[in-house]
């Protein structure tokens, strides 16, 4: 006997025929006699909506509120998902977040899990229970305010309950059959991968790719959950999430990923001394505002510099006040914010042996007019920040300059 977490994407539970089928999915592996716990998503759509209405009565909604708001999207499904599974027969028993033992910190929108009691959990399952959790959401300790996991966070959700409970398995569900190449919705040659090192799904993740949330990732590479993403549409095959396997390393780039949720600031004439970025950074890191890509040019006397960073566009606004603020103080010019970028990436474990890698990234995007913003590199990825109207064709063009839709699978 199994003990598996199955967790679903909003597609997949967008309609009612969508939940019934989740549920027939459900019942078939505990009549295997499986043990299984469900995590949900909110209905497809749903957290936008939610979102919508806040910001009717205001831009900036409090985001302990906010919380409360958009964890009742998974709310739904969860409780939903119970009565499908139940109609068929079988026992099963929703639980929130906080039902659940999801401890999380207090940083409301994007908060971390410290640490889950899979107590409850494991009684249920015990009873012989179905158990549905509702994702996204968790609890500050002392069950104090319901907090949210950050976009995407039902993924974080599944692995973290996996670990808490020693699952055998993690799968991911969703309205595609496995991790790709590339965005298979913008490439259609793009190639399904079997196997996908931690790593590399990290980076892809972080890089744009959002068929796995980055943190459930970084979850699944610490505690060694094993992770497999697949269709909950068909029965296909998907793809597996594991340590780094000796082969990975002959294919060179094993996808390219996007991320149009980029913002460029540029703090224009700040003072060429030390202490500048340390102050500067520390000021927008308060704000829990994460800072990915950071350039630095001097001006030609040397007295004075650019400093240009790139945070999620959705934190920009955020970022361009604290920003502003601390520019002035500084003896800075002006601070310019720039949202028409987007940023296109190449990874592979495979680039830590072979040379010539980012050269050809340049080539290829020059070669069709392509003009690259800013550069960031590290072992396993090399990242273009480009103009927002070019990335469609810029992941096209590199899916087929490096050969992805050919090469073998590892
Ligand atoms: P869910 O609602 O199930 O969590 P998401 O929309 O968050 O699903 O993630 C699935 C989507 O991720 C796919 O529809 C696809 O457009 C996108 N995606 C981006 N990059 C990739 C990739 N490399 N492989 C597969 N899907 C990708
Ligand atoms: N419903 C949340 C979102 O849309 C969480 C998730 O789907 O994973 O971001
Ligand atoms: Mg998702």
């Amino acid at each position: 006997m199994a003990l598996i977490v199955q967790k679903y994407g909003g597609t997949s539970v967008g309609t009612i025929e969508r939940i019934k089928a989740v549920a027939d999915r459900v019942v078939d592996t505990a009549k295997n006699g499986d043990q299984v716990v469900v995590v949900v998503s909110a209905m497809s759509g749903e957290t936008d909506k939610l979102i919508g209405l806040a910001q009717k009565i205001s831009a900036s909604p409090n985001e302990r509120e906010m919380d409360m708001l958009l964890s009742s999207g998974e709310r739904v499904t969860s409780a939903l998902t119970a009565m499908a599974v139940e109609a068929l027969g079988y026992r099963a028993r929703s639980m929130t977040g906080r039902q659940a033992g999801i401890i999380t910190d207090t940083v409301h929108t994007k908060a971390r899990i410290e640490r889950i009691s899979g107590e409850r959990i494991r009684k249920a399952l015990h009873e012989g229970y179905v158990v549905v959790i509702a994702g996204f959401q968790g609890v500050t300790e002392g069950e104090t305010d319901v907090t949210t996991l950050g976009r995407g966070g039902s993924d974080l959700s599944a692995v973290a309950v996996a670990a808490a409970i020693n699952a055998d398995i993690c799968e991911i569900y969703t309205d595609v059959d496995g991790v790709y190449t590339t965005d298979p919705n913008i490439v259609p040659e793009a190639r399904k991968l079997r196997k996908i090192s931690y790593e590399e799904m990290l980076e892809l993740a972080s890089l744009g790719a959002k068929v796995l949330q980055t943190r459930s990732v970084e979850f699944a590479m610490k505690y060694n959950v094993p992770v497999v993403v697949r269709s909950s549409f068909n029965n296909n095959p998907g793809t597996l999430v594991v340590q780094e396997e000796k082969d990975m390393e002959n294919v060179v780039v094993s996808g390219v990923a996007y991320d149009k949720n980029q913002a460029k600031i540029t703090i224009v004439d700040v003072p060429d001394k030390p202490g500048i970025a340390a102050k500067l950074f520390d000021v927008i890191a308060s704000s829990n505002i994460v800072v990915d890509m950071i350039v630095q040019n001097v001006s030609s006397d040397g007295k004075s510099a650019d400093i240009s960073f790139t945070v999620p566009k959705t934190d920009s606004k955020r970022a361009v006040e604290v920003t502003g603020k601390i520019a002035a103080e500084l003896g800075a010019k002006r601070v310019d914010l720039r949202e028409d970028i987007s940023k296109v990436s190449i990874v592979g474990v495979g680039m830590r042996t072979h040379s010539g890698v980012a050269s050809k990234m340049f080539q290829t995007l020059a070669s069709h007019g392509i003009n690259i913003v800013m550069i960031s590199t590290s072992e396993i990825k090399v990242s273009c920040v480009i103009d927002l109207k070019f990335t469609e064709l810029a992941v096209r063009v590199l899916h087929a300059a490096f050969g992805l839709a050919e090469a073998a699978g590892v």
